[in-house]
């Protein structure tokens, strides 16, 4: 299957430049995003893993079902104030401002092995930040796992140490 026929490109979206990968196109498939999620999960196959975390709101379109065809567990990563429990949050840069990304403080064992999952891999700081909550309370991430990695971006380099996995690269 030809999943970058299902994947629109949106030029200057959200601003002048960006080449926006528009995945709601491949999501709304059902023949397309279940065979998607099938390939991830071959990728990802060789890793054990205990749970998935995913960021809001795309890591969960990824996260979730993946994490329901290996039988493992899925862990919410939200923007602050958005989990109801105790949580530990962690600041980034956006190219322009920041935002805060944050985890229940028990939704992760010390030792498990996590495998973080989210739709694109760009500069790498959304999956940086998800790392270091998962690696504050213990977790041990064995892998990244996204539908489209912006290979020049470079994102992965962000990730050293860290197996990353995607499904589809584009220039
Ligand atoms: P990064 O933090 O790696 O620079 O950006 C990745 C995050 O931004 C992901 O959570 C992803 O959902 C979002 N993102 C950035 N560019 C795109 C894009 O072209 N398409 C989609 N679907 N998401 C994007």
């Amino acid at each position: 299957m030809d999943f970058k026929d299902m994947i629109r490109v949106i030029p200057d979206f959200p601003q002048a430049g960006i080449s926006f990968k528009d995945i709601t196109t491949l999501l709304k498939d059902g023949e397309g995003y279940r065979q998607a999620i099938n390939e991830l999960k071959a990728l990802v196959a060789h890793l054990k893993i205990d749970v998935i975390a995913g960021p809001e709101a795309r890591g969960f379109v990824v996260g979730a079902p993946l994490a329901y065809a290996l039988g493992v567990g899925f862990v919410p990563i939200r923007k602050s104030g958005k989990l109801p429990y105790e949580t530990i949050e962690v600041g980034y840069d956006l190219e322009y401002g920041k935002d805060t990304l944050a985890v229940h403080t028990d939704a992760i064992q010390p030792g498990q092995k996590v495998l973080i999952a989210d739709d694109l891999l760009a500069t790498g700081g959304t999956i940086a930040t998800s790392v270091r909550l998962v690696e504050q309370l213990g977790g041990v991430v064995v892998g990244a796992a996204f539908l489209i990695e912006l290979v020049q971006l470079h994102g992965r380099n962000k990730l050293s140490g860290i197996e990353v996995l995607s499904l589809l690269n584009y220039e």
